[in-house]
């Protein structure tokens, strides 16, 4: 079992905390936020007066921050108090080019460094069934099993350094689309005349069947569980899609990729997160009715 410091104890970072503590490891943890850091030592986290203080002494350093510009932050800060050969696994969602940089600010200082960003949203972090996408070398990452294991439903090696980040943009990039298309098609089934639960019956046994629609139908109805059913409460907020959104664009004007649907997409959640950031991202359907 190891020590790990964890840095961010808010939504996400607060129940994956919590199961690294069930599975038996020993956690020191520091957020901003006091109330945050005192709802950890609630579930067995013992707190750090600072970010450095957490760190020192330390087998693990997770990250689990809002922004490449706090991963840096923190990179900045804690490096010096850290000891060569120490695990920082950086979950958080920023840009490759962020992630590149501090992957090579830690090897650069002795450490071994891997990006694992997650997608599976509060639920998936308080179950413990997350899934992460690992970029970094084999040597880092097989270190990282047994850490990432209390916190993870599937784990799946990307490549090299920021690899895992690349796989985020993109997996969020086909979910961006997907979640207006299906909000068309109800809209279109609707004018026609055709039932929301007809219309998913067929859909879910067919060809256009994805998650957008059997998990997160945007019409109340069909799926219990939906947001929708729900006053479109998250879920997954319109405001970190469109972070995520906002992402994958930089990386699409950086490499000069081609993804007009994709940067469709991300126009019109920027629209919609002006006036709707807190609503489940599958509220967009709201725009094309
Ligand atoms: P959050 O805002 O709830 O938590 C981030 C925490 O970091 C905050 O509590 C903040 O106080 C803390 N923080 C900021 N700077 C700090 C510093 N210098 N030292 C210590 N703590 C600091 O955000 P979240 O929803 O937990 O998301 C965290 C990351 O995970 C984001 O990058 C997000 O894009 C990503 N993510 C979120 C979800 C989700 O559904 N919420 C899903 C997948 C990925």
């Amino acid at each position: 079992m190891s020590t790990i410091a964890f840095l961010g104890l808010g939504h996400m970072g607060g129940p994956m905390a919590a199961n690294l503590v069930k599975g038996g490891h020993e956690v020191v943890g520091f957020d901003l936020v006091p109330e945050l850091l005192e709802a950890a030592v609630a579930d067995g986290v013992r707190a750090a007066k600072s970010a450095e203080e957490a760190v020192a002494g330390t087998d693990v350093v997770i990250t689990m921050l809002p922004s490449g510009a706090a991963v840096r932050a923190v990179y900045d800060t804690v490096l010096p108090h850290a000891t060569p050969g120490q695990l920082f696994i950086d979950s958080s969602t920023i840009s490759v080019e962020d992630a590149r940089a501090v992957h090579d600010l830690a090897v650069a200082a002795g450490m071994m460094q891997l990006d694992a960003p997650v997608s599976g949203g509060v639920k998936g972090a308080a179950a413990g069934t997350l899934a992460f996408m690992v970029g970094g070398d084999d040597a880092a990452l097989a270190a990282a099993q047994p850490i990432l294991a209390p916190m993870a439903g599937k784990v799946v090696p990307c490549g090299g350094p920021g690899n895992g980040q690349a796989a985020k943009l993109c997996n969020n990039m086909i979910l961006a689309v997907q979640q207006i298309v299906v909000g068309e098609a109800f809209t279109l089934a609707e004018k026609l005349g055709l039932s929301d639960q007809a219309l998913y019956d067929v859909v879910t046994g067919a060809t256009g069947n994805c998650w957008a629609l059997s998990a997160n139908c945007p019409v109340p109805g069909p799926v219990e569980t939906a947001p929708s059913a729900n006053d479109f409460r998250p879920g997954f907020a319109t405001a970190l899609m469109n972070k995520d959104l906002h992402l994958a664009m930089d990386a699409v004007s950086t490499t000069g990729a081609t993804a007009p649907l994709g940067s469709h997409a991300a126009e019109l959640y920027d629209a919609f997160a002006a006036e709707h950031s807190d609503l489940d991202f599958s509220a967009i359907i709201e725009t094309l009715r």
